[in-house]
């Protein structure tokens, strides 16, 4: 039972129609490990600046999150990324990406991270993934990879390189019809999975998610909530909930991979009730198990076939 993750730990500052964040803490694997943690000890790898709260660093690891392999570079600053929601709350434009840290970051993965058996690399450059990837003695179970647009923008051909080396991928609609030039997502889903990974989920917002493997096909809804008051890291929860649950059981068949993206879909759902990672720092198991069973009610039903 044994997870490491990599990712982006970061200041973020967020526009909303309804509202705006100071600059708030945030990041890719900081939300992953907030998540994943519920499930299942996590080893993070990531870099931060000298301004990075401590508290938060802290908090992490009283949730038994390692952070041997967060790197502290004390004179330089955080990776910070600032973005605007559109009306509608599921699509937003990136104001500014300033890489700080992340620029020139080079993961090193600590002696005590060698056993772990999956690996979650969360948004962040292509060509750290693939070195954490490259610098594991074991091959992992299962190796999950998100990423977005900006990486696809600008570093393509690494990007295809980790594509080549990973089990899942999971993306959104619009960076899966930029990633594979196809409209339609069935086709856009065979394009990639020729590009290597054997499952792919393709996340739509408040419109759920999508698990392809083969010529299978899984869908799971969002949760109708009242009220999103911030998407920002619902996909990086969405992935430390599917993960999670996979290093948790220990189970990679495409069944056990449907009850992941349903927990994925349920941590994701809370993440978007409050700004930034507060409300993932809220929830008990019980609020989680409370979460899952309006799942199951949303989504089950039954039907006589005559
Ligand atoms: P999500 O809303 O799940 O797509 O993730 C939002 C998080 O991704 C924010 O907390 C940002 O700090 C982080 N992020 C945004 N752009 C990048 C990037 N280019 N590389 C790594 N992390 C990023």
């Amino acid at each position: 039972m044994s997870l490491i993750v990599v990712g982006s730990m970061a200041f973020d500052a967020i526009e909303t129609p309804f509202g705006k964040s100071d600059k708030i803490v945030g990041g890719a694997a900081t939300f992953i490990a907030w998540c994943a943690s519920n499930f299942t000890p996590v080893k993070q790898i990531s870099v931060v600046g000298g301004d990075f709260p401590q508290e938060e660093l802290e908090a992490l690891a009283a949730r038994k999150v390692s952070l041997e392999g967060v790197q502290i570079k004390k004179d330089e600053k955080t990776f910070f990324w600032s973005g605007r929601y559109h009306m509608d709350m599921n699509t937003r434009d990136t104001l500014e990406t300033q890489l700080n840290v992340l620029g020139d970051f080079k993961p090193v993965v600590p002696d005590s991270y060698q056993d772990c058996e999956f690996l979650m690399l969360g948004n962040l450059a292509p060509s750290v993934q693939l070195s954490v990837i490259e610098q594991l003695k074991t091959k992992p179970k299962l190796i999950v990879l998100d990423t977005m647009n900006f990486w696809m923008e600008v570093a393509l051909d690494d990007l295809k390189k980790v594509l080549a080396k990973i089990d899942v991928l999971m993306i959104n609609d619009s960076e899966a019809r930029q990633l594979s030039g196809d409209y339609s997502l069935v086709k856009a889903a065979a394009t990639i999975m020729k590009m290597g990974p054997k499952y792919l989920v393709i996340k739509k917002g408040e419109h759920g998610a999508l698990l392809f493997h083969g010529n299978q096909v899984f869908f799971a809804p969002a949760l109708p909530l009242e009220e999103v008051f911030d998407p920002t890291g619902a996909g990086d929860t969405f992935a430390g909930g599917f993960i999670g649950h996979i290093a948790k059981t220990k189970d990679i068949s495409f069944e056990n991979m449907k009850t992941a993206i349903i927990v994925g879909s349920a941590m994701a759902s809370f993440s978007v009730e409050k700004f930034g990672t507060q409300r993932l720092r809220e929830i008990t198991r019980a609020d989680i198990d409370a979460r899952l069973q309006e799942f199951v009610a949303l989504v089950n039903f039954d039907i006589a076939l005559v």
